[in-house]
């Protein structure tokens, strides 16, 4: 068996008990990097405990201090940014570049999080009344937790850590059993920060350890990213628990291309959005509407260029496109292309049968295009998180407008247009969460909230930007009587 991982609890690498593992695989060739232990019931009950402990003395360190330990972390990870890269895109397989990109998108948000101090500001009102001031206080919760999917194994937990830290709060960051390793290596770059025990842990699990988090008293927030039938069932779970939850989902976001739209650039903007990260992204661009003739002059373009990606190893010097990250994934992608072809679909590219040179046992499947897709075809309804593009077509922005809130997801959207009246009108119109104007993947910055809407998200506050604090603190409005304010007298007093 190669290296079986620890969890992190306490600032310790603690031995799990469990008896259920996971391999983790380089997904090129499927060779076994380490095995992960799922944690068990104790063992997650423990992290709460250990996190619940280190709460009091974190919340009472002053707020300038904690940021000081954000600026700490972002010096550390800016000096481990490539090696946190190749540990992603070795797990997971993207290509370096994406993968440093994502670090960068982390360390933007220990960047948000060093501003601390003037991000939990309360607001005053004096003299509400006679002698009377009245003010708002920002307060930690206490344990929060997050629990992240395969596909940003350094992203999404870092939209949620950094802040309800700096915030005050205690943090346990359930990581996905397939992609651990750089969580592991985070836990290494926080503890280097100067975080004292217990205010960050990372541990690995399936449903038996995320149940604990959502049942648990003392757990008083959870953050979850991941498909839409888990996410819907952890909102409702942990909202009858009583805790605060923001539960971000599946995704099938659609590109509108009007007839005016730059084709060359829309070209690069569909190749980058589709088949970057291999497609699994939540924010991945799935669904091309074209309306009217452009697709004649836009789809031979998109063809050839999507052809001369070059895929192979994520970490290879000169790959565009790596493999998907484990076999049953794989399998999943390719059963939603056969469904495709026999649901009728016209395929005008086929990444069925690719071979990559020197990974024969790598999970691959090359760029696939799919034309004339129907809104009633499953590859069209479903989430396929793969580098499949099903092109719709359409006659007016209408009915693509029509099209893209006919969908139950509503992640994030885009339009390429050259008319200002189209995309105000796209802007106002379309009921998508983020939304883009030649911009293929909006995804937003560290200081705005990512704002998924429909079944993309279920929750109120979103991550990170203001809300993000908003999630990760509650407020007190103090009212405050100064009795006995013999003003004269005070004012009069020699001293
Ligand atoms: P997933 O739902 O399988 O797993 C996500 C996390 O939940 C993992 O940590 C996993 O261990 C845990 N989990 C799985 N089943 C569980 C269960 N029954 N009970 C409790 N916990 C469980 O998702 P994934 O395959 O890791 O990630 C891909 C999905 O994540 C896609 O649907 C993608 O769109 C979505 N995603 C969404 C966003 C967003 O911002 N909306 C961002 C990234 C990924």
């Amino acid at each position: 068996m190669s290296e079986i991982k620890k969890l992190y609890i306490d600032n310790e690498w603690v031995t799990s008990k469990s008896q259920r593992f996971e391999e983790v695989t380089d997904p090129s060739t499927n060779e076994v990097l380490a095995t992960v232990p799922l944690c068990t019931k104790e063992e997650m009950d423990l992290a709460v405990e250990r996190a619940k402990a280190a709460f009091p003395s974190w919340k009472n360190t002053p707020a300038p201090k904690r940021a000081a330990v954000m600026f700490k972390l972002q010096n550390i990870l800016l000096r481990e940014q490539v090696e946190l890269a190749k540990i992603i895109s070795l797990e997971h397989g993207k290509v370096l570049d994406d993968a440093k990109g994502a670090v960068r998108r982390a360390i933007d948000m220990v960047e948000f999080a060093c501003g601390i101090p003037s991000l939990i500001k309360g607001e005053t009102v004096p003299n509400v009344s006679n002698d009377v001031d009245c003010a708002t206080w920002r307060a930690p919760l206490g344990v929060c937790a997050a629990v992240t999917p395969f596909n940003f194994p350094i992203m999404v937990p870092m939209w949620f850590a950094p802040i309800a830290i700096a915030c005050g709060n205690t943090f346990i960051l359930k990581a996905s059993e397939k992609t651990p390793l750089t969580a592991f290596k985070l836990a290494e770059c926080f503890e280097e920060a100067g975080l004292p025990k217990g205010v960050f842990n990372v541990l690995v699990g399936d449903k038996e350890c995320v149940d604990v988090l959502l049942e648990h008293p003392d757990v008083k927030a959870i953050s979850f990213v991941g498909s839409t039938p888990v996410g819907k069932a952890i909102y409702k779970n942990a909202s009858a628990n009583g805790k605060r939850v923001q539960s971000l989902t599946g995704a099938k976001n659609h590109l509108v291309v009007m007839p005016d739209a730059d084709i060359d650039k829309t070209v690069e903007a569909l190749v980058g959005s589709v088949y970057g990260s291999a497609g699994e992204r939540c924010m991945a661009i799935s669904v091309c509407v074209m309306v009217g003739k452009i697709a004649d002059v836009l789809i031979p373009k998109l063809i050839e260029k999507s052809k001369q990606l070059k895929v192979g190893k994520g970490i290879d010097p000169g790959a565009q496109m790596g493999p998907l990250v484990t076999k049953d994934h794989m399998a999943k992608v390719l059963s939603y292309i056969d469904q495709g072809v026999k649901e009728g679909a016209d395929m005008l590219l086929d990444g069925r049968e690719i071979k990559v040179e020197d990974y024969p046992n790598g999970n691959w499947v090359g760029p696939t295009i799919f034309d004339h897709v129907k809104t009633d075809m499953t590859i069209y309804k479903e989430e396929i998180f793969g580098p499949v593009l099903s092109i719709v077509r359409a006659e007016s922005l209408t009915e693509a407008i029509e099209i893209i809130d006919g969908h139950p997801a509503g992640n994030g959207t885009s339009i390429f247009t050259d008319s200002g009246l189209a995309a105000r009108t796209f802007r106002e119109q379309v009921n998508v969460g983020m939304i883009g104007v030649n911009v293929p993947i909006p995804v937003p910055m560290a200081f705005f909230p990512f704002t998924g809407w429909k079944d993309s998200f279920f929750g109120t506050l979103r991550a990170h930007g203001p809300d993000g604090v908003n999630f990760y603190t509650d407020q007190k409005v103090v009212t405050t009587k100064w009795l006995g304010a013999n003003k004269e007298s005070l004012l009069n007093m020699s001293i």
